[in-house]
């Protein structure tokens, strides 16, 4: 038995009765229905089922599956009362028909096509067969929609054969076969359509575009539909007075205000990277002015500096370490007459005591490794230098 699909019927109509037809697990089948199920890029429908929540809709080949919690206490032949999430629907009929407003005047205003379409719970993506879309011209869409919001124009229907429909020389070819339902906004889009749509673009209030994505050389286009565009411009007029709050600034000087903080913090980030590595070098300096050999070792896990701050200009072997957990990081300088020794052997004949890895180039070499033998390691590599 074909299911009623009394959301075309009706796309407003919030319950309706039905008859259980079929229940499998918890996918419950009615003899009619106006949940509308997922597909063309509009979510599946929620609601009640009785007393029974329905998480989503989903089209199961020619009949439509209502997803509920738990069907244990519903049976086959059961008449029931279907109650729709309206806002939910509501919601993404005012989001859906605005895509068709926007992707028509892409095609009419701009020759762009539409490739693909989402709607998010907070944005409306459209994907458009271009891979770069001028800001300036994101801002012309969505004047142009929002005009065309205002003016009003109501949505209708026409139905044909496919023949006939392929005539209309629509913006995108017709994938189904039979009688052919076509959505009409006036002279924004007429396409083939089997989706749920309001009756009036007024409806639909405000579009708002708020930016975009590049995703496989194609571009995204966000825009937030109906009461999601206050509740966007709000949250933006919030955060812009916090900030201007917290940097004593107006609306016309915060961006000058937060481009100075970044800079003064860019001169203290080069400031303190210099005191570092000022600092390290005084360490490094006197652990090697206090050396009683040309070997020298040095645990240097207290200090707070990076290896690769260290400049050494010394005919020496230094060895430093830091142990963090029972990690370890090490870092070799081979100055001056040093260099004659062979860092692949030293490897293989020293630093396997901690199962190093690393490498580098003559002077400095660094890497991790193991901290268990690190005692061991120091001692063989003063006696490879002494032998
Ligand atoms: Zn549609």
């Amino acid at each position: 038995m074909k299911v009623i699909k009394q959301y075309y019927n009706n796309p407003y109509q919030q319950d309706l009765s039905a008859k259980i037809v079929n229940i499998e697990d918890n996918k419950i089948y009615l003899d009619k229905t106006i949940f509308y199920p997922e597909g063309g890029g509009q979510p599946g429908d929620r609601g009640y089922i009785n007393e029974i929540r329905v998480i989503d809709t989903q089209k199961n080949e020619d009949q439509i599956a209502h997803i509920v919690e738990n069907s244990n206490s519903l049976k086959v032949n059961d008449e029931v009362i279907l109650n729709l999430d309206w806002s939910h629907r509501y919601e993404f009929m005012k989001m859906h028909t605005a895509q068709h407003l926007l992707s028509g005047l892409l095609y009419s205003h701009f020759k762009v096509d539409t490739l693909s379409v989402h709607q998010g719970d907070l944005n409306l993506t459209i994907e458009i067969d271009r891979d770069e879309f001028n800001e300036d011209d994101c801002y012309k869409l969505e004047d142009l929609a929002n005009k065309a919001i205002i003016k009003g124009s109501s949505v209708s229907y026409l139905e044909m054969d496919k023949k006939a429909a392929e005539k209309l020389d629509m913006r995108r070819s017709i994938k189904v076969d039979g009688l052919i339902r076509i959505v009409d906004i006036d002279s924004f889009d007429q396409i083939a359509c089997g989706g749920l749509h309001v009756n009036n673009l007024q409806e639909i209030e405000k579009i708002m575009y708020v930016g975009f994505e590049k995703i496989r050389k194609h571009y995204r286009l966000l825009f937030r539909v109906s009461d999601k565009v206050s509740k966007t411009y709000r949250a933006l007029d919030k955060i812009v007075k916090e900030l201007c709050t917290i940097h004593s600034a107006t609306l016309e000087t915060l961006v000058d205000c937060d481009k100075a903080l970044l800079e003064k913090k860019l001169d203290l980030e080069r400031e303190v990277r210099t005191l570092k590595k000022d600092n390290t070098n005084y360490i490094i300096n006197k652990i090697i002015n206090n050396r009683d050999s040309n070997i020298v070792c040095a645990n240097i896990s207290n200090y707070d500096f990076d290896f690769k701050d260290v400049e050494v200009d010394s005919d020496i072997v230094l060895f430093l370490y830091k142990i963090e957990d029972s990690n370890l990081k090490w870092y070799l300088y081979l100055g001056g007459s040093f260099k004659k020794y062979d860092f692949k052997t030293l490897r293989v004949n020293v630093l396997s005591l901690i199962d190093a890895k690393g490498g580098g180039r003559y002077p400095t070499f660094q890497g991790r490794g193991d901290a268990i033998n690190i005692s061991k390691c120091i001692d063989s590599l003063v006696g490879y230098f002494n032998e």
